[in-house]
């Protein structure tokens, strides 16, 4: 079977046993949702959806952020730990929307990777949630289930992000994202991938050398 081929079953297998996902982080606007993808670094959805909806009934725009005090972002947010990086991404994120994007979140991922603070993860996140615009995530779960699938041997995620866009149709890339992170949450998890309970394991390289 074809590389290929086998990405297109799992895909499928993935779809059938998660037939409903989306992004757990909460939001109401693009902009809302850039600003908690960038609070979601090196922390939980969860963590995250606890602190955003005091951060946007005290900040709710993009002219809120860029005027905000650094220390009073710190406070907001710091519970989701690195406060002092995020708040200064986040105040010269909402500056740089205002300046470049008129106060409006950018639909490109070019445009989205010049705001500070912005990489093509979070890019991806916005522009697949917020406007169905098809982007591979790669996160901690796609960038470690897609090694053990074999889908990629790099490490970087850029370059797993290239690999898994070569494998997976684009109208697909941003539902097999969250397959691969629900996948990463249920079974395949970091520590101890539960193998023996896997409706993928036949076709998982991982798996035969576990055994
Ligand atoms: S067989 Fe194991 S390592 Fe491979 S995808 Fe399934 S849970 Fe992950």
């Amino acid at each position: 079977m074809t590389l290929k081929k086998q990405a297109d079953t799992i895909r499928t297998i993935l779809k059938a046993r998660y037939p409903d996902v989306k992004t757990q982080l909460d939001y109401h606007t693009p902009f809302e949702l850039l600003i908690a993808t960038i609070l979601s670094a090196q922390c939980t959805d969860k963590q995250v959806n606890s602190v955003t909806p005091k951060l946007f009934q005290k900040l709710s725009t993009p002219q809120a952020f860029a005027d905000a005090p650094l220390e009073l972002i710190e406070e907001l947010i710091h519970s989701t730990g690195f406060y002092h990086n995020k708040a200064k991404n986040i105040n010269a994120c909402a500056k740089a929307l205002l300046e470049n994007y008129g106060g409006i979140v950018p639909k490109t991922l070019e445009e989205l990777v010049k705001l500070p603070g912005v990489g093509r993860k979070t890019a991806n996140v916005v522009l697949g949630a917020a406007f169905g615009i098809p982007g591979i995530v790669v996160d901690t779960h796609v960038s470690r289930i897609a090694g053990r699938l074999g889908f990629t041997a790099q490490s970087d995620p850029a370059k797993i992000e290239q690999d898994l866009m070569k494998l997976i149709p684009k109208k697909d890339w941003s539902d097999f994202s969250l397959h691969l992170v629900y996948f990463g949450r249920d079974l395949c998890k970091a520590r101890k991938p539960d193998c023996p309970a896997c409706p993928v394991s036949e076709l998982c390289p991982y798996s035969e050398k576990s055994q």
